[in-house]
């Protein structure tokens, strides 16, 4: 087999630092050949020392300057560059085989909308690149050849889960509805009058999955299921009303696909992000990922129940902005992005995101989804009302 060149895009993030150990495994397959971060210098050099890849990158050109002098000085080969440029370059070069998108945010969608462009392979956590502009995205992937592997757990599920034929439509094969799970995020049954009080630190608590702050809080509200409601709608041309929502406290059936005969699909596993990491990796071949065997007897039993909508205002706000369609979802992406920051420095109380992606949604039209600038617009529009409503203090 032909070594593969991997560019991690957001290498030093959760996602990040679970591909590098999977690529760790297996060096006579996988070699790191670009590692690009946005500020995390030392963890980077540190991830240079180790994977001695052909080029480094970070956001800005100071932080950029200091990993070259350290790369120089510990003797490696290794290019360091810097800005969004450098990151579209290195997720398209004819040497780059895949690119694992896993930055986190809208500061993903230009590399990963050029690593399509490109038509490369492309490994998908990075799930608000579809929020944003999955029309765009997917018509890029199609028209550019693009081989497109979902690595968020649910989507990756859904994708083992689905015949490989899929992309000539769910109905065509037989598919009634996709069984979105999620594991209901560490407030699920904590009081509602709870809830305004709630910390960052209790709010990052995941029950199940270790993870980046901004999907931990995503999480915590559940607009982390309401974007992936998203993502599988542009992944898998699901209509809204075919993607079902169930709570699953275990997060042991990262998701499953029902069919018209009354069959249901699922795939099981440990909560671990290797697994869907590996399988994007190796697809159509399977390879260790070193993740520990499911134990279905320690488990015990799988529980189910619905989703509560009022609860989770954000979940419904996904399933509006979708049916409204055009630039809706980006605009909530965006707001909720300031949001989460806002919460996490305590601008913000936890019931004020929901509230906040609200307001906005309603001050601001949608538009089409025309081109990636109509998307970049109603972002940057969406981005400055949020910030000046939490300036303004209008949820605290
Ligand atoms: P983290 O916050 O742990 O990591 C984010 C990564 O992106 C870091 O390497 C960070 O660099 C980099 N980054 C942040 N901002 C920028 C920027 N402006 N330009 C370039 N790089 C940037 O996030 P996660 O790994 O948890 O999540 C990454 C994506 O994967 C998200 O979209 C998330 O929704 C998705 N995902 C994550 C899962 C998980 O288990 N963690 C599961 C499913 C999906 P630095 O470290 O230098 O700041
Ligand atoms: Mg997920």
């Amino acid at each position: 087999m032909k070594m593969q060149n991997i560019t991690v895009l957001g290498a030093t993030g959760s996602i990040g630092v679970s591909t590098l150990d999977v690529i760790r495994r297996h060096p006579d397959r996988y070699r790191a050949f670009a590692l690009c971060a946005h500020r995390q210098v030392d963890k980077l050099f540190e991830q240079c020392l180790e994977f001695k890849p052909r080029f480094a990158v970070l956001r800005d050109a100071a932080l950029a300057g200091d990993l070259r002098q350290r790369c120089q000085a510990a003797g490696l080969a290794t290019e360091v560059l810097h800005g969004v440029d450098a990151l579209i370059e290195l997720s398209s070069l004819p040497e780059v085989d895949a690119v694992m998108a896993a930055i986190v945010g809208a500061a993903g969608l230009e590399p990963t909308l050029a690593a399509a462009r490109a038509g490369k392979k492309i490994m998908l956590a990075n799930k608000e690149v579809l929020v944003m502009a999955g029309e765009l995205f997917m018509r890029a992937v199609r028209e550019h050849g693009a081989t497109l592997l979902p690595v968020d757990s649910e989507h990756n599920a859904i994708f083992q889960a689905l015949p490989a034929d899929f992309a000539r439509g769910l109905d065509a094969c037989g598919v009634r509805r996709i069984l979105l799970t999620a594991s209901g995020g560490p407030f699920r049954n904590t009081p509602l009058e709870a809830l305004s009080n709630v910390t960052p630190e209790q709010a990052c608590a995941h029950p199940n999955w270790v993870m980046g702050r901004k999907i931990s809080v995503d999480s915590a509200t559940m607009m982390n299921k309401g974007l992936e409601v998203i993502e599988a709608h542009w992944l898998f041309a699901a209509s809204p009303a075919s993607i079902q929502v169930v709570v699953h406290p275990q997060s042991v059936i990262h998701s499953a696909v029902e069919y018209a005969d009354g069959s249901v699909l699922a795939q099981l596993g440990n909560p671990d992000m290797r697994t869907p990491i590996a399988y994007s990796l190796a697809y159509p071949e399977r390879i260790d990922a070193g993740v520990e065997p499911l134990d279905l007897f320690k488990i015990g039993r799988l529980d189910f129940s619905e989703p509560d909508f009022q609860r989770f205002r954000c979940l419904q706000l996904a399933y509006d902005v979708l049916n409204q369609g055009g630039t809706a979802s980006a605009i909530l992406n965006a707001a909720n992005e300031i949001a989460v920051d806002a919460f996490l420095s305590r601008k913000l109380p936890f019931l004020g995101i929901a509230r906040l992606n609200e307001a906005v949604l309603n001050a601001l039209p949608a538009g089409p989804e025309g081109s990636l600038a109509d998307v970049l617009e109603a972002d940057a529009n969406a981005r400055s009302l949020a910030t000046k409503m939490v300036l303004e203090q209008r949820f605290a």
